[in-house]
């Protein structure tokens, strides 16, 4: 069993409305689809985010891909592990995040392939489930208080348990869109995001606001380089703080709990370079009575079916995790359909990841982000 061929293609596809941030408006996931093929026709599909810019992913994805050639695919930890150690070795190309970016996508592709090759699902080669299904929050978006409550309204309408949304619009259009957003949910649960919007003084006094609308936690309010300025916010705040921007590595996640910095984790595979890397930090979390909150980026169909698997096999993973795909104007997948039933998805049949390509979606998303680099 040997790899004999990765293929790489970039590929947009569209949010249906944009996708609000501290860091501004996001229009469209922009990623790049990784095949790789073993000897027996065998193909592991993964994506890695295109980002900061996408020929520059693309070239290492490309530059990293032969050192894999030839190998055994289920040897998925050791083979991300060297990917990674190839691409910080480059002259000037320490940038740890970026090759995490990068080789997140060859680690979701080894463990598709890994479980095709070996006629089972990728959970049971991470270890085997300890979680049936997996639960999400609804993330919501809009311009105004008026969109994110109708928004929130319909969520909950829908059934969602827990209700997202971002802040750092400005102090006071955040606590009028809070108040909107929790008049509309009415006793759901809320979740705030100010994406590393504010220092330790706002962050204090925002909490302080908030606390008015019982938001269960707020993620990472303060920027992510400073251990020390999230326990600042924690250890004044009235509920809990969540730590996203601060962590990428299972070594980040040893600091932070060591510094009782964080009541929660999100992390993702885009963050750690994969789920090996993953499930590692997870399990850090763990020992430190933590909960895991699956982190999603701008990504698609196919990076929620590959955290899916990984969630079911962290002991403490989140009840309520973050998919973005379903915010896409379409699916790259025909199947599992990826619907939520009160907030929860339940797993599906299939080796390694266990979707469909939607091969006509993948070619379309292909022309488009051929056309954005014209
Ligand atoms: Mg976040």
């Amino acid at each position: 069993m040997k790899i004999k061929a990765i293929r790489t293609t970039p590929l947009t596809v569209p949010y249906t409305q944009p996708i609000h941030t501290s860091y501004g408006p996001r229009d469209a996931a922009r990623v790049i689809l990784v095949e790789i093929e073993d000897d027996a026709g065998n193909i592991g599909y993964g994506e890695s985010i295109a980002g900061p810019a996408l020929q520059s992913v693309k070239h290492l994805l490309d530059k990293t891909a032969p050192s894999l050639i030839g190998c055994d695919p289920r040897g998925v930890d050791a083979l991300v592990q060297n990917a990674m150690r190839d691409i910080l070795s480059l002259p000037g190309a320490n940038l740890d995040l970026f090759a995490r970016r990068v080789v997140a996508g060859l680690d979701m592709a080894l463990w598709d392939l890994a479980g095709k090759a070996s006629g089972v699902p990728a959970t049971v080669l991470m270890g085997g489930p300890l979680h049936d299904d997996v639960g999400y929050y609804a993330f919501i978006n809009g311009d105004t208080p008026e969109e994110l409550a109708a928004e929130g309204a319909k969520a909950v309408a829908a059934g969602a348990p827990v209700i997202y949304m971002k802040l750092g619009r400005g102090d006071d259009l955040d606590i009028a869109v809070v108040a909107a957003v929790r008049k509309a949910i009415g006793g759901a649960r809320l979740r705030l995001d100010s994406n590393e919007a504010w220092d330790v003084m706002q962050a204090r006094a925002m909490c302080n606001r908030l606390a008015h609308f019982n938001p269960e936690f707020i993620e990472q309010p303060v920027p992510g380089t400073s251990p020390s300025a999230l326990k600042q916010v924690r250890q004044a705040a009235p509920f809990a703080i969540a730590a996203d921007q601060a962590i990428h590595t299972p070594a980040d996640v040893f600091a932070y709990v060591s510094a009782d910095a964080a009541d929660v984790i999100v992390l993702g595979p885009h963050e750690t370079g994969g789920i090996a890397l993953l499930l590692k930090a997870a399990t850090i979390a763990d020992a430190a009575g933590i909960r895991l909150c699956i982190h999603a980026v701008p990504e698609t169909q196919i990076t929620t079916c590959a955290s899916f698997h990984a969630a079911r096999t962290i002991a403490n993973i989140d009840d309520a995790n973050q998919e973005m795909a379903y915010l896409l104007s379409e699916s790259l997948i025909t199947a599992p359909s990826l619907k939520l039933i009160n907030g929860r998805l339940a797993p599906w049949e299939g080796d390694g990841l266990g979707f469909s390509l939607d091969e006509t979606a993948v070619a379309r998303a292909a022309k488009r982000a051929k056309e954005e680099l014209l």
